[in-house]
């Protein structure tokens, strides 16, 4: 105790010694200046490895598939509109069964190991939002916003006992002041994704299309789309590349989003049970290689 009292009281004459500008810089200075160089340079090479360790590591045990990933649905309200509000209110678990269903019904298609592999959890509503990504960004700004996202993920989550293998964050958008929203995301990095979803119980469907196809860029699989004109991509983007005729296809995969009607035409996927994870998908992720 005595001890650190004499340290602490020590402190500010070494501060201020520190601080006197009325020196110039010595051999020693230049040095220690060397020094710090060095081990600032050595403090990121470590935070770097210890940032690309971990998302190895989350890779490695969100594609292994023998127990069930969990995965918290954060909802967040993307405006004040009233419309938004009450649908907030209104959010229960049951509204996010069918992403657990879809999941349920592939695996046992491609014969996995494991009855339920995802499990979703309603979370709290958030009053924060994600911060925004810059579009006209490079390549360091998206790796900055990426680290910010990250942090700002595991500083709002996680007051559970229960495991969050995945965060999902869903910003519901009131339809008649925002028609339009942004691209939503699933980063493999840090197991994170941002939904831009609707405020309408008639469109709950089609955003859990946006969230199981977000979860799924999670775990490392890649979009089946056109992104110059959002057709799906033949064949992997197809629900059934080989059904007879081609046209209307029954199903859309889950990484296209949409069901090709012609072939030139082609719809927004309304609800996951018109959805299919694809054998594209299914390597991806890491899922056996032989669907029914
Ligand atoms: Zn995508």
């Amino acid at each position: 105790m005595a001890k650190s009292t004499r340290s602490a009281s020590n402190l500010p004459i070494d501060v201020a010694h520190m601080k006197s500008s009325d020196r110039l810089p010595g051999r020693t200075d230049l040095k220690r200046g060397a020094v710090f160089k060095r081990l600032r340079i050595l403090f990121l090479l470590v935070v770097l490895l210890m940032v690309s360790l971990i998302t190895w590591q989350d890779r490695y045990r969100s594609t292994r598939w023998r127990e069930p990933l969990f995965v918290a649905v954060y909802p967040i309200a993307a405006d004040d509109s009233p419309v938004t509000r009450a649908y907030m209110e209104a959010l229960d678990a049951e509204g996010f069964k069918s992403i657990d269903d879809f999941f349920t019904r592939e695996a046992r298609r491609y014969h996995l190991h494991i009855d339920e592999p995802v499990k979703t959890r309603l979370r709290g509503e958030l009053k924060e939002r994600p911060p925004e990504r810059r579009t006209d960004g490079g390549i360091l700004a998206t790796a900055f916003w990426s680290l910010r996202l990250r942090y700002w993920s595991w500083r709002v989550s996680g007051n559970v006992r229960e495991p969050e293998d995945i965060r999902m964050f869903v910003l519901f958008h009131d339809p008649a002041l925002t028609p339009v929203v942004p691209h939503s995301l699933g980063l493999t990095k840090g197991l994170i994704g941002v939904v831009y979803a609707f405020a309408s119980a008639a469109m709950s469907g089609a955003n859990n299309v946006v969230i199981a196809h977000e979860l799924l860029h999670t775990l490392g699989a890649s979009d089946k789309y056109d992104p110059a004109s959002d057709a799906p991509r033949f064949p992997d983007g197809y629900g059934d590349p080989q059904q007879i005729p081609l046209y209307p296809q029954s199903t859309a995969e889950v990484m296209a989003g949409r069901r090709m009607l012609s072939a030139t035409q082609w719809e927004q996927a309304q609800s996951l049970d018109e959805t299919v994870i694809g054998p594209s998908t299914a390597l991806e992720i890491r899922w056996p290689q032989h669907a029914e």
